[in-house]
């Protein structure tokens, strides 16, 4: 395991018991160092691995570390995210904190509540509203501020509050008397529950400080005041912690994360061992350089404690900007190429797709859909409201009464999907009814994974006993990952927000519309909210470990209002290298241009001279026929020759390769070819349709026929 690490992380690895720090950029090693620090302590007897708890913030940050962790031959290891282990946690405490009474129900949403509440006070609000006074809540009780401290919290940190201070601190209030009047709790409620129930029960806090006793905190730049005081309640007061971040990767602070912890860290732990990594094992150089300038513009606190990336896998292609006329026209695009990814042989579960707001997301489903490539939407409500999901939980709940306890999970299951329909065999035909299948043999698949790697061992002792999973045990996991939002993976493209795309990486990634008003947000006013922002779209562009694409569209629909590119993209050329564009008057001949041809395999818009010949972009699969193509060729060779001219008079290499990829059968076809006039169509016009039509170049080619001509 050591091996496999350069000597900064083996130092964070093997550092002593006590606190640990990595501060380090994206793509350098951070989680492969603190999941092979959990390891190689578990592996060395060190410490248990039962005894630790590693925290993340996103269900698929979690699950990704698990997999890690299995990976490295280490099982039972808590890895979870802060609401997960809050939630956990509060469920196991509760029949001893509430005497008895019932857990109160936890709301997935606020906004439903928030609506009520403003009505209260006279506020009127639609969803959107709502939505952005939940927001504010969120913010004011993840920064632990209550509602009578929310005016002046909210001045001094510069919010940009929906309404009035004072009115939104009077939603604040109504909001939690309305809870607590209906008996509902939040998922902040929650975490201060747990809090709680440490801070004010010996016997709570004895119990769960001898379950879990070494800590990590992967993405600390991300932790919020009320996170980090459910952290310090866990710890109380040992040490035992290792954290993990990149304060340039802070995209959550308009919720109330800051990465003040993660700076402040080896100040406020004397002696913690404090680790840099900048060698970048994630990306090529290419992505590594177009990272690096993105960052390098930031400005702020965060800015300062960058550093810049030094990309160590081999060179890669150049990453790629593309500009469409409107949005459906970049999805198509995104698609397309998505598709020829796959048909590559790039697995389709390595390719992801990233945008700014979810609702981005619909014209991508459609697209791909389209397409035929498979996808996963991440971000979980779609797969577990889904009737079908919802009826094979229903059905699996009864299953358990029939089907042996012994049965190993994943017979379990698949036995119990046969009551909905569902059998093992291949995927029926339609849209519709394939997804139906899919989703249910995700089920399955989850089963399988579960029953590799259990995640339900009940807190405290019964942890120790090894007993394989049931029916029961799952169905328990599916009803915790769906009041959590957890997909599990099937093998698709992911559709993914950028927010939830921190910590993983993807072969190929689209950084989808880049545009101004959605990169950044038109919501984004104060030169702070700006500055995160531009971290998101550095978060974006260190996911991709090969293939990288950003692209916005000029209007969102056909025809519609212009829009410019994002302020934070560097001016790439056309191939998309961090270089500099031309003068302002080469940019607008190329803006004219862009009118003309457009790629015919991704759409794109093509600019320079030769890609417009070709009729697609230089990085665009081929479907040339290279057969034809060499004929063409030698065809070429032996007229050049004959005519003693230098090959390219004849035809261009791109009109050579635009020949052997569109392959025309008629003149009309033959003269669509950029590169073919009225001139080469009479000069070489029935021979190229000859060649394209099977002719061998010795039928067509009597030398003496082009001597005359020449
Ligand atoms: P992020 O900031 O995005 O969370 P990270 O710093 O956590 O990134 P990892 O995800 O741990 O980075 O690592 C990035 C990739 O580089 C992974 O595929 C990992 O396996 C690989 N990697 C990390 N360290 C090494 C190493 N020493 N040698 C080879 N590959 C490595
Ligand atoms: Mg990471």
């Amino acid at each position: 395991m050591l091996a496999g690490l350069d000597p900064e992380q083996r130092s964070a690895v093997t550092a002593p018991a006590g606190p640990v720090c990595i501060l380090a950029g994206a793509g350098t090693g951070k989680t492969r160092a603190v999941t092979s620090r959990i390891a190689h302590r578990a592996l060395t007897g060190e410490i248990s691995a039962r005894h630790v708890l590693a925290v993340t913030f996103t269900a698929r940050a979690a699950a990704e570390m698990r997999a890690r962790l299995t990976a490295l031959g280490v099982a039972g290891v808590q890895a979870r995210t802060f609401h997960a282990a809050a939630l956990r946690q509060v469920r196991y405490f509760a029949p001893r904190l509430l005497a008895g009474r019932a857990m109160p129900e936890l709301l997935d949403s606020k906004v439903r509540v928030v609506t009520l509440a403003a009505a209260k006070v006279g506020l009127r609000t639609d969803r959107a509203a709502a939505r952005d006074l939940a927001g504010e809540i969120e913010w004011a009780k993840s920064s632990l501020i209550e509602p009578g401290e929310y005016v002046v919290a909210a001045a001094k940190a510069l919010r940009d509050t929906p309404h009035e201070p004072a009115k939104v601190a009077e939603v604040f209030a109504a909001y939690e008397r309305l809870k607590r009047g209906n008996g509902v709790i939040d998922f902040e409620d929650m975490l201060r529950a747990a809090v709680w129930g440490i801070e004010e029960h010996p016997d709570v806090a004895e119990q769960v400080r001898g379950q879990y006793r070494h800590f990590v905190v992967d993405e600390y730049q991300d932790v919020n005041p009320l996170q980090q005081r459910l952290l310090a309640a866990w710890l109380g007061g040992r040490d035992d912690l290792t954290v993990v971040g990149d304060a340039s990767q802070t995209i959550y602070s308009f919720t109330g994360a800051t990465s003040s912890y993660l700076v402040d860290f080896p100040r406020q732990h004397r002696g913690a061992t404090v680790v840099r990594l900048v060698r970048d094992y994630r990306s090529t150089p290419q992505v590594v350089g177009l990272a690096n300038a993105v960052i390098s513009q930031a400005r702020g606190a965060e800015a300062r404690l960058r550093l810049e990336l030094v990309g160590q896998r081999p060179p890669g292609p150049e990453p790629e900007l593309r500009i469409f006329t409107d949005e459906p026209a970049e999805a198509s695009a995104v698609a397309a190429r998505c598709r020829a990814l796959v048909d590559g042989g790039t697995p389709a579960r390595e390719i992801a797709v990233l945008f700014r707001t979810n609702a981005q997301s619909e014209a991508y489903e459609k697209a791909l859909t389209e397409a035929e490539v498979p996808y996963v939407v991440q971000g979980a409500e779609r797969f577990f409201e889904r009737t079908e999901v919802r009826q094979a939980m229903v059905a699996l709940r009864a299953a358990t009464r029939s089907i042996p306890g012994e049965t190993p999970l994943p017979v379990a299951v698949t036995e119990g999907l046969a009551a909905v329909g569902w059998a093992p065999d291949a995927a029926p035909a339609g849209g519709a009814a394939r997804e139906r299948w899919e989703a249910l043999a995700a089920l399955v698949q989850l089963a399988e994974e579960y029953a590799a790697t259990p995640e339900v061992l009940p807190v405290g002792e019964a942890a120790a006993v090894e007993r394989p999973v049931t029916l029961s045990d799952f169905n328990d996991e599916l009803a915790r990952r769906a009041a959590q939002q957890h997909v599990p993976t099937v093998d698709g493209v992911t559709l993914a927000s950028l927010h939830s795309a921190k910590g993983l990486e993807w072969d190929a990634v689209f950084l989808v519309g880049l545009a101004e008003g959605t990169l950044p947000t038109t919501y984004a006013k104060t030169p702070e909210q700006v500055e995160e922002e531009r971290r998101l779209l550095y978060v974006g562009i260190t996911r991709a470990r090969e293939w990288l694409w950003l692209s916005y569209a000029t209007a969102r629909s056909p025809g519609g209002r212009a829009r410019r590119p994002s302020r934070f993209l560097p001016q790439l050329d056309r191939s998309g290298g961090a270089e500099r564009a031309g003068t302002g008057a080469a940019r607008r001949t190329e803006r004219r241009r862009t009118q003309v041809v457009s790629c015919r395999i991704c759409g794109a818009t093509l600019l320079a001279g030769a890609d417009r010949k070709l009729g697609r972009c230089p990085t665009c699969p081929s479907d040339i026929d290279e057969e034809l193509y060499q004929r063409l060729h030698e065809w070429r060779r032996r007229v050049a020759g004959a005519q003693k001219v230098p090959a390219y008079v004849v035809f261009t290499d791109a009109t050579l390769t635009a020949l052997a990829e569109r392959q025309p059968g008629r003149v009309e076809e033959l003269i669509a070819i950029a590169g073919i006039g009225p001139r080469k169509l009479g000069l070489y016009g029935e021979t190229v349709l000859a060649l394209v039509g099977g002719a061998a170049v010795d039928d067509v080619c009597p030398e003496k026929t082009f001597k005359i001509e020449s």
